[in-house]
């Protein structure tokens, strides 16, 4: 077995994942002189850091098949097949399927033929059984893709096609692999992972929810130590999720929320399907069902017609919330959005605006961590001696040697800027 293509992962969770799938493959077909971008198309910030890699790559290397994939492929493959440092370009689809890198491993010509389809015609999600996941002690794992809501600042659903979900069967047996593999905690991720389930309705039964799949796989896989998942819609936590999240201690007290803005009027003009009260209003309920949660969240920052006020009730949630881990995106056009035909807000002010979330955010995750100080908790270890808390704070082991992806109870001592400080606890 040979160690692949070279892969760059630019994006999300699932790129993350989708890029273990695309190393399995090239691993098996001996496709050691190819470089694989993943591309993100989420801010143009994404695509800039693509072309810059990709003209890297490149430099580095003038033989090496340089093939490009991702959301930005997948929304204008002709863009990225334009660049004379590239040599093929692969849709979202396609990049999961061996035989795409079988039709290009096994090409001669120096032409490559690029292989993007209709993603909006694609009502499957193949399952892929990965062995590990590579470098990572925690294993991201793919539930659901694609996206039926149409908010109005987001491409993706354009990269991605329409919601489909990974059968119950299939996602609890990829766990047990994965454990059996001895990963220590599993994050289920997607693109919409709170609609996960609505396409898979039996004829006269109502679809089954996140909920239900979140507590089937903890009954079903006894010996997962820790369950968690990547982002969920804020308007679309259903009763069973919210009764796991209550009384099982292998689901992680640590909950990601897309917000992306505090503001009513603001929500309703990304067409999101939350208000203010109904944010603040879950996250009351679930702090009474289970106390020690804690929540990160997505926020948009300068998005078109907000002004101060708007921009100043955002950040006032974002503290009455106490959201810990905060997530900032400086609004970012992307053409073919409703929100890009918006009349736009200047991009120093853009700036100035993710400048003070960001120093909200600074002041909120350390008022977090203070609290942690002192306690005894249980660490995923890393790599460079970094390791997760079950809330999800970062934490830099001050005892040496320990093995990555291992479980490990330990001591928070102190906190170092955003970095905890802790011990192993015997
Ligand atoms: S829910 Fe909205 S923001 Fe999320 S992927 Fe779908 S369209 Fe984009």
């Amino acid at each position: 077995m040979t160690n692949g293509a070279r892969i760059e992962t630019f994006g999300c969770r699932l790129n993350s994942w989708e890029s273990e799938v695309i190393r399995e493959h090239t691993k098996q077909l001996g496709c050691d002189n190819m470089v694989v971008i993943n591309t993100c198309a989420v801010t143009a910030e994404a695509e800039k850091q693509a072309r810059q890699m990709i003209r890297k790559m490149r430099r580095e290397d003038e033989d090496a098949r340089i093939i490009v994939t991702g959301c930005a492929a997948q929304i204008d493959p002709q863009a990225w097949q334009a660049m004379p440092e590239v040599d093929a370009v692969i849709g979202n689809h396609e990049k999961l399927d061996a035989e795409s890198w079988r039709k290009l491993a096994t090409t001669n010509t120096p032409e490559l033929p690029s292989l993007v389809g209709d993603i909006m015609t694609v009502r499957s999600v193949a399952p892929h059984m990965l062995a590990g996941f590579d470098h990572h002690s925690r294993a991201f794992l793919q539930i659901q893709q694609g996206c039926d809501h149409r908010c109005t600042f987001c491409i993706i659903p354009y990269g991605r096609g329409g919601s489909r979900s990974v059968s119950v069967a299939d996602v609890v047996s990829q766990i047990r692999h994965l454990v059996a593999a001895g990963v220590a905690e599993v994050v289920l991720t997607g693109v919409d992972i709170s609609s996960w389930g609505n396409d898979l309705a039996l004829s006269d039964q109502a679809p089954p929810r996140l909920g239900q799949l979140v507590a089937t796989i903890l009954s079903a896989v006894p010996d997962l130590p820790r369950l968690r998942l990547s982002s969920l819609d804020p308007a679309d936590i259903d009763a069973d999720l919210r009764a796991v999240i209550a009384d099982n201690p292998r689901f992680m007290p640590h909950l990601h929320l897309s917000i992306q803005h505090g503001d009513g009027l603001i929500l309703k003009r990304m067409k999101r399907r939350h208000s203010p009260d109904d944010v603040m209003a879950l996250v009351d309920d679930l702090r009474y069902r289970r106390p020690d949660i804690v929540f990160g969240a997505d926020l948009i920052a300068g998005f078109p017609t907000e002004d101060d006020e708007a921009h100043h009730n955002s950040m006032r949630l974002l503290d009455q919330l106490n959201i810990s881990w905060l997530h900032v995106f400086p609004f970012s056009p992307r053409q073919g959005t409703p929100a890009a035909r918006m009349p736009q807000i200047k991009t120093e002010i853009i700036r100035s605006r993710a400048a003070e979330y960001r120093q909200l955010g600074h002041t909120l995750s350390q008022r977090q961590m203070d609290k942690m100080i002192g306690q005894d908790d249980e660490v995923v270890m890393e790599t460079g001696g970094i390791a997760h808390t079950r809330q999800f704070g970062r934490v830099k082991m001050l005892t040496p040697d320990l093995a990555a992806g291992q479980l490990y109870p330990v001591r928070i001592l102190r906190r170092e800027g955003e970095l905890l400080l802790a011990e192993l606890r015997s």
